[in-house]
């Protein structure tokens, strides 16, 4: 036999864009330098100094999520790989669930369960609006399900379910068991864990936090950790068998070996929102986001989704007539190095606006990048209007920024 011939392979340095673009999409988003540094790191996955490293982890977790409750974990995986670890956990062959669903990634957490062997009823949300609490109320009364999920934003379209609080407490009254995806939101809006009664949070590395992909954090309540604990079988899922995954958050012993570099990661973004705090740290989003609506709807553009349930996390955008979206994002990315998003079978295109994203210098060289795209593709727009609405919003919307953190 012959030996497969060794490859001719072309240099990073090569493929990667000269100049590093900036990252405004929907994820990932920019990290801090202290979060890239970190990132670069590998030290003993077990022992004393990986010890302290979880303990703190797992304190300002807490605080992330606003929770007392220690059942704090992490997984070595996308915002997708602690979805399933929320699902596969408190969900089982028959496990009746609610899946309340206004997009794609509410859409994953019901496929999720059914896969798990749940009888999932999905209530499809009307698009670009709330769920309705009389309609969710109705089905908990007629399915008396166990479990219910939902997202806090759906990334997908930019809808932001803002009675989230009622819901939990409607489907809290019925005891059940209430799953949260907040991959795209923590950390850029209030998301009280215990205040609300939420069961499992789940969150990402790449968007509000201002991490690396591929680690993950969440949070289960004492009342969803018991039902882990007395679950009838074990989890199918050995990786992300939550029971398995305490040996390493709680126990310091061996699970599988943890991606450290991410975790030291983690633990530095985490540490930046700590000291910026979420107070801050929320008022710095709602800033940013509500001035840069206002610089885009002074272009002469249109915001998808109306003001009473959209997300600002990621705000989603309806493209002029005659302008064709990748073509659009081909422009801005190749001519101003700076990228935005498109969305899943839609005919808009998304901005993000988590964690580093809203900093008000960003927000200006992406409006202007993007006015000027829309332009050199022959859309008509009014780009000094726009740049002077941002500017008038960021100056309304209160006059300090957080302290940039180093
Ligand atoms: C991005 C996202 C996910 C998926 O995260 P991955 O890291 O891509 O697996 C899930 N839910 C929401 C709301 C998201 O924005």
């Amino acid at each position: 036999m012959s030996q497969i011939p060794c490859p001719q392979i072309t240099d990073l340095e090569d493929i990667l864009p000269e100049e590093p673009l900036l990252m405004m999409g929907a994820g990932p988003v920019p990290i801090p330098q202290r979060v890239a540094k970190a990132n670069s790191i590998v030290i003993n996955h077990l022992g004393d100094t990986m010890a302290q490293v979880i303990e703190q982890v797992k304190t300002m977790s807490r605080y992330v999520f606003q929770t007392h409750s220690p059942w704090i974990l992490g997984v070595a995986g996308p915002g997708s790989a602690a979805m399933e670890m929320a699902i596969s956990n408190l969900v089982w062959s028959k496990t009746s669930v609610l899946a309340i669903e206004n997009g794609f990634f509410s859409g994953r957490l019901a496929e999720m369960a059914k896969r798990a062997g749940a009888n999932v009823h999905r209530y499809q949300v009307e698009q670009q609006s709330l769920p309705d609490l009389a309609v969710i109320q109705r089905l908990i009364d007629s399915l008396k399900p166990e479990v219910i999920t939902l997202v806090q934003g759906e990334t997908s379209n930019t809808v932001c379910n803002k009675n989230l609080q009622e819901i939990a407490e409607i489907a809290h009254a019925a005891g059940c068991y209430v799953i949260v995806d907040a991959v795209c939101t923590l950390s850029t809006m209030p998301l009280p864990m215990d205040e609300w009664k939420i069961d499992a949070v789940i969150t990402g590395g790449q968007k509000g936090l201002s991490s690396i992909p591929g680690v993950s954090l969440i949070a289960f309540s004492p009342r969803a950790y018991e039902r882990i604990h007395s679950r009838p079988t074990d989890s199918p899922q050995w990786c992300l068998d939550a029971r398995l995954a305490e040996k390493f958050w709680h126990q310091s012993s061996y699970h599988y070996t943890a991606p450290v570099s991410g975790i030291l990661a983690i633990h530095e973004a985490l540490a930046l929102i700590c000291r910026e705090t979420i107070t801050n740290r929320f008022q710095r989003h709602l800033r940013c986001s509500l001035a840069l609506q206002r610089g885009i709807e002074a272009m002469g553009l249109e915001l998808f989704v109306p003001s009473q349930a959209r997300l600002n996390s990621v705000i989603g955008i309806q493209l002029p007539a005659g302008i064709e979206q990748k073509a659009l994002l081909a422009h801005i990315s190749g001519r101003y190095k700076v990228e935005i998003a498109g969305s899943f079978g839609l005919d808009i295109v998304r901005i993000g606006q988590m964690g580093e994203q809203s900093r008000a210098h960003h927000l200006f060289r992406t409006l202007h990048a993007f006015g000027c795209s829309i332009r050199d593709l022959g859309g008509k727009i009014d780009l000094p209007t726009a740049m002077a609405e941002l500017e008038r919003g960021l100056q309304a919307y209160t006059t300090t920024e957080s302290k940039p953190v180093d």
